[in-house]
């Protein structure tokens, strides 16, 4: 066998270890661990570290810039068919045709005119990424995403006018509050507009967000370890 880094092994060891966090929380309100995905948030990593959790078995990586994601994964997926790419962050408009062409998923449908340029980029690509709306819980100015008070209209507008099939609600909660009533807020939303999916929990909260519901849990400073910076 071919002798491993230290990083590799720290990453595998991650992985296993939040794996079984994940069974557990689910178990303890009696859902299917199977029912959450866990997605290895892999920006600004070194590249050995997405090796290692591929080759411990992950398949899912979520990465918050177009660019960074296409210098990342055309060669991946020519060796990993079954790798599934998970846009996490914000997407301007002028980056939809690559975001489209690249992604399994678009978490962060988070404005009227992202909605119009994906609706456009999938019918011309006929490509279809599932998507989800990011609601932006605690209201926060700088953050993005549709108000908490905005999201039932905006699914509803995304469906019926432009014909998108919306797949589930994501949120980032304030820092420093506890997320739970955020979670507890969006996974309602959900709820109310029979949405199935709901993508919320980082490295700090993914348990409590498992507890309160979600299905796709986005963690990536405990699973490879602290990015680089710049
Ligand atoms: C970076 C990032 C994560 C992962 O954050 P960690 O705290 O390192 O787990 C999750 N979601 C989004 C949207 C991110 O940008």
């Amino acid at each position: 066998m071919a002798e491993t880094s230290p990083a590799a092994d720290t990453v595998a060891a991650n992985l296993a270890a939040i794996r079984a966090e994940i069974a557990e929380a689910a178990r303890a309100v009696d859902r299917d661990p199977a029912d959450v995905t866990l997605i290895g948030v892999a920006k600004k990593q070194p590249m050995d570290r997405l090796h290692a959790a591929l080759d411990a078995g992950l398949r899912v990586f979520g990465e918050n810039r177009v660019q960074e994601a296409q210098a990342k994964y055309p060669d991946l997926r020519a060796r990993y068919p079954d790798l599934a790419l998970h846009l996490v962050g914000p997407l301007q408009s002028n980056k939809a045709e690559d975001a489209v062409a690249l992604f399994d998923v678009i978490q962060t449908v988070d404005r009227p005119k992202i909605a119009r340029a994906l609706a456009k980029e999938m019918a011309e690509q006929d490509r279809h990424p599932r998507l989800f709306v990011q609601v932006n819980v605690g209201e926060e100015p700088q953050k993005a995403g549709i108000p908490p008070a905005e999201a039932e209209d905006f699914v509803r507008w995304c469906r019926e006018d432009l014909g998108l099939t919306i797949s589930g609600l994501m949120c980032i909660p304030p820092l420093d509050e506890d997320p739970a009533l955020y979670f507890a807020l969006l996974a309602e939303t959900a709820q109310r507009l029979d949405l199935p999916q709901l993508s919320m929990g980082m490295s700090a909260d993914y348990t409590t967000a498992i507890r309160l519901g979600a299905t796709h849990v986005r963690v990536g400073s405990a699973l490879f370890g602290e990015r680089e910076t710049g």
